[in-house]
């Protein structure tokens, strides 16, 4: 079977489902217009880096739209601008965007879906996601209704790249009662086999004996793909944080397998966006006009194993910014890659908390904001306030009331993590093994100082 998939062309595919040319749902014209309705004089779609399925002769954009923020208005999403930034992904050469039923709050799919629609089905590529979480949901009916309920959502008939959601993090175990014991594997390898799947893989959180039980038994799964959290930190480092795996492990072992990998996570929830100042220098001194998410971005696309790297872009210029760095990517150099392993190694030292601001975690029953502490807590550390100094230091105070400022600028109290109650319901849904309540502990005792 995966010697047929291989040698399956997209416009075959098509045609064996019988629709020729584009889908019955949603065609129209692509726009003309860029993005804020003006011409758009300047997309070259041509410039974008591209990666090619070997399975399915794909050619995949090396940057790939992450929906899982979306820009808001008045706390709803706007899907205007939803729609103006994937037509200016779009004529940019960007075509691989991926959502999930549990993104933005469940609206992910739809608002997606809205927007991509008013494309031709054969402009982009669409990966989303069987988010089936919680136990309630590892059963044959309930994974249907969530798979089906996506095509709807996305108003398409097939799906081009579809995952397991978060994978691993449980164990084997887990794994096997979830997708195998319950009857959900064989349902998504039939859909594969049907074509309304067309790229099947999983995106994982968790432990070596986990990924390698997925990879050494890839004769029964024949994954089309993996998603994998890498950037330069967790490339040697991400096996520090209990329960994780390094990248490096996880990309060598896909790459001899032949499995080709998608990258979530290449700024690791934003911290590479904002490196500490002598980070920034040590870069700068090589490239002086480059941002440090310009230079993350460069060092995970260099990989040749890698179809698409994934980013959330909520603005129109952080998009225009990614995509001026992917179109095309200037790979880095051998002294490039030496000088991140070094800051690779400087910044694992920064006593961060590893969040990645997917929200998993979240609601929180008690109103916290979880991410928000996290990020706020991260850029007390990161300029450099955090953590405190002996009691006995003259700036001592001084550094309390910063932290503290910087919490009363970001976040409304009700939320802070000084209203933890430590109830652990949040402990289990984080990808990233955070100890969620431990560290609300550590962060209140500092907030409560003052
Ligand atoms: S442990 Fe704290 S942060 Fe987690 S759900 Fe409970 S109250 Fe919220
Ligand atoms: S604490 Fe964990 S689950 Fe919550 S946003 Fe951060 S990484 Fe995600």
């Amino acid at each position: 079977m995966a010697e047929n998939r291989q040698n399956r062309s997209r416009r075959d595919f098509l045609k064996r489902l019988g629709w020729g040319g584009a889908s019955a749902v949603g065609i129209m014209a692509m726009s003309p217009l860029g993005a804020f309705g003006k011409p758009e004089e300047q997309a070259d779609p041509a410039k974008m880096t591209i990666r090619e399925n070997r399975r399915t002769g794909d050619k995949v954009s090396l940057l790939g739209y992450g929906m899982m923020r979306l820009p808001t208005n008045n706390r709803a999403i706007n899907q205007d601008m939803v729609n103006q930034e994937i037509d200016y992904a779009l004529a940019h050469g960007v075509n691989y965007f991926d959502t999930a039923p549990i993104y933005h709050g469940g609206h992910s799919e739809e608002a997606t879906g809205i927007a991509l629609s008013r494309h031709p089905r054969d402009k982009y590529f669409v990966a989303t996601k069987l988010s089936n979480f919680g136990r309630d949901q590892w059963n044959l009916e309930s994974a249907k209704k969530m798979y089906q309920r996506s095509m709807e959502l996305l108003k398409v008939d097939y799906i081009d790249y579809y995952l397991l959601h978060n994978v691993g993090g449980k164990g084997t175990d887990d794994f096997k009662a979830r997708f195998e014991d319950s009857g959900i594997m064989e349902f998504v390898q039939q859909e594969r086999k049907a074509g309304r799947i067309r790229n099947l893989g999983f995106s994982f959180h968790g432990s070596v004996e986990t990924f390698d039980y997925l990879i050494d038994n890839n004769d029964d799964f024949e994954w089309d793909f993996v998603q994998i959290q890498m950037n330069y930190i967790d490339w040697r480092h991400a096996d520090a944080r209990r329960g994780n795996t390094d990248a490096e492990y996880l990309y060598n072992k896909l790459e001899k397998a032949g499995i080709q990998c998608v990258i979530m996570e290449p700024l690791l929830g934003g911290r590479l966006a904002k490196v500490p100042e002598d980070v920034q220098n040590m870069m700068m001194e090589v490239r002086p006009s480059d941002s440090p998410a310009r230079w993350a971005f460069r060092w995970v696309g260099s990989h040749p194993n890698v179809l698409t790297v994934l980013s959330g872009m909520t603005s129109m210029e952080v998009l225009q910014e990614n995509v001026g760095t992917f179109a095309p990517l200037d790979a880095c150099s051998e002294s490039e890659n030496t000088l991140m392993a070094k800051i690779a190694d400087k910044m694992n030292g920064v006593p961060v908390i590893p969040c990645t601001y997917c929200k998993y975690c979240m609601p929180c029953g008690f109103g916290l904001n979880i991410p928000e502490n996290f990020a706020l807590y991260n850029k007390a550390v990161t300029d450099g306030v955090l953590p405190l100094p002996d009691k006995t230091a003259p700036d001592y105070q001084q550094r309390l009331a910063d932290v503290n400022k910087i919490f009363q600028k970001g976040l409304n109290k009700k939320q802070w993590a000084t209203k933890c109650t430590d109830c652990e319901a949040c402990l289990p849904k984080c990808p990233q093994h955070i100890r969620i309540p431990n560290q609300m502990g550590r962060i209140a005792e500092i907030l409560r100082k003052r």
